[in-house]
């Protein structure tokens, strides 16, 4: 059966939610496509969602679901992960090593506004550098560079989703048509 709809209207972002839809079920069906990017499915794809005990509280519950994914966006997914990662610690290495320095120094507020435009140009930096190479690993039918499914919490048997491809998210909610709220 043919889509109408458009992926999406813009270009490739790291994040882009489209869709959120929220379904009452213990078991769910997932469209048999990749949830990027439509193509056949190779792999599956974890969305998890912790919900805290409480405020303040570091116990939980967890709750996942598999979706399906192709061998192609698995990998744009993953290198956009340590790409985050990476960008996070290399700002946070240039936040610190100027206050370090100009504390030593005794001029450690200098360092502190140093080292903070120096972390948001270096994350700034590293992501621009970094995306071209998540970018080079994506189909122009992907929906984003990140993760195109979010769990996005439960109350009960009441999941709520997001998704960053409108097509898949049309797919997901024909599939489970009884359960959604
Ligand atoms: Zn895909
Ligand atoms: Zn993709």
């Amino acid at each position: 059966m043919p889509h109408q709809i458009p992926v999406r209207d813009g270009p490739l972002r790291w994040e882009s939610w489209r869709r959120t839809i929220n379904v009452s079920a213990r078991k769910l069906e997932m469209p048999p496509q990749c949830a990027c990017c439509l193509r056949e499915p190779t792999g599956a794809v974890v969305a998890a969602h912790v919900k805290l005990h409480g405020r303040g509280s570091s116990r939980g519950s967890e709750k996942s679901w598999i979706f399906p994914i192709c061998g192609m966006c698995q990998t744009h997914v993953r290198l956009a992960r340590t790409t985050n990662v990476k960008a996070k610690v290399a700002a946070g290495l240039a936040f610190t090593i100027p206050i370090a320095g100009c504390a030593l120094l005794g001029f450690w507020v200098v360092g502190l506004v140093i080292g903070a435009v120096a972390a948001l140009a270096t994350g700034l930096m590293m992501k621009q550098v970094q995306r071209k190479q998540v970018e080079a690993l994506a189909s122009p039918s992907c929906a984003c560079l990140g993760p195109a499914v979010r769990f996005d919490g439960f109350h009960g048997t009441i999941h709520s989703f997001r998704f960053a491809n409108v097509r898949y998210a049309q797919d997901f909610e024909q599939a489970n048509a009884s359960k959604i709220v």
